[in-house]
């Protein structure tokens, strides 16, 4: 059965050193999904037998272009959450794509837009798109949802991994799951970091917090900022520093947690993650875990091994 790991991304930045407590499930990961039986397209051969002296080569791509390496996603919405629009999606990988090369020289790439009607669970919509592109798969899948549930909208993303059709080889092999799986990042697109006086609510409800907001101390004063009501602790923090920070900081979180095993246990500072960085007992730095998008550093160097093209 497809149980998705989830990670509680932003929830757990703003609940600090309390949910890493919570089991993380990543023996839950899918194994039996029904991969069709198709084979991805091979790669085509280049069809360079042509008259080489005719003319000189185009100036073309320039070498870093074709050196860099870059994890393809695809952006599916389901339009029965909320609507993204293309440029949405673009302007969030974009901001993605240089918070992702800060820490590994990997870019990260809209492959793809498209929307989904169907409805269902958001396993069903991963997999209509992967049965009818199956000739051009991408590394990942972005699902703009409110998640199964409704996990994305609560806890900003959650994670999981599908297997590709018959054949599929993901140029990144995860260290938990293989390399013939496809990585999906569930991502509630309007997700308000440090919200403050919501209390669950889409609608303010106060001019203070609610229980468990801005990083559970009830009474915190709330402003107005990046167009909604947030926590006045937040303002300063890499997360809100753009309207998109916190969102595309997700996209990435999201992406990269099939290669983290201890799952949860991975994220930035907890007790296993100062351990394993040689970090003191408690230490927690708010700016340098937004930095690295809640992760553990060490992801980020399994994400970089990982690739094997
Ligand atoms: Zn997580």
């Amino acid at each position: 059965m497809h149980k998705p790991h989830v990670s509680s991304h932003i929830l757990s930045l703003l609940a600090a050193l309390v949910l890493w407590a919570a089991a993380c499930n990543t023996s839950g990961l899918p194994s039996t999904q029904t991969a069709p039986a198709i084979l991805p397209a091979t790669s085509i051969a280049p069809t360079n037998a042509v008259d080489i002296t005719a003319s000189a080569p185009e100036a073309a791509t320039p070498a870093e272009a074709q050196t860099k390496v870059v994890f393809r996603a695809a952006v599916i919405v389901d339009v029965s959450s909320e609507p993204v629009r293309r440029e949405q999606a673009q302007g969030l990988f974009d901001e993605a794509n240089k918070l992702l090369s800060q820490l590994v020289p990997i870019g990260l790439e809209l492959a793809d837009f498209v929307e989904d009607s169907g409805g269902g669970a958001t396993n069903d919509m991963a997999q209509r798109y992967m049965v009818s592109h199956a000739a051009a798969l991408p590394n990942g899948i972005v699902l703009f949802s409110f998640g199964d549930n409704g996990q994305a909208k609560l806890y900003g993303g959650y994670s999981y991994t599908l297997p590709g059709p018959a054949g599929f080889k993901n140029a990144f092999a995860s260290p938990v799951v293989g390399a013939d799986q496809i990585y999906v990042a569930v991502v509630h697109f309007g997700h308000k970091y440090a919200a403050c006086g919501y209390g669950g609510s889409d609608t303010v409800q106060s001019s203070t917090s609610l229980d468990g907001e801005c990083r559970n101390q009830p009474g915190t004063a709330c402003v107005q900022q990046n167009g909604y009501s947030m926590c006045a602790n937040a303002i300063g923090n890499l997360y809100m520093s753009t309207p998109t920070y916190a969102v595309s900081s997700t996209i990435i979180h999201e992406l990269l947690h099939p290669f983290a095993p201890g799952g949860d246990q991975d994220h930035y500072a907890t007790p296993e993650c100062n351990a394993r960085m040689g970090y003191p007992n408690g230490f927690f730095d708010l700016q340098e875990s937004e930095y690295y998008n809640g992760l553990c550093p060490f992801v980020y160097e399994n994400f970089k091994d990982s690739y094997q093209p």
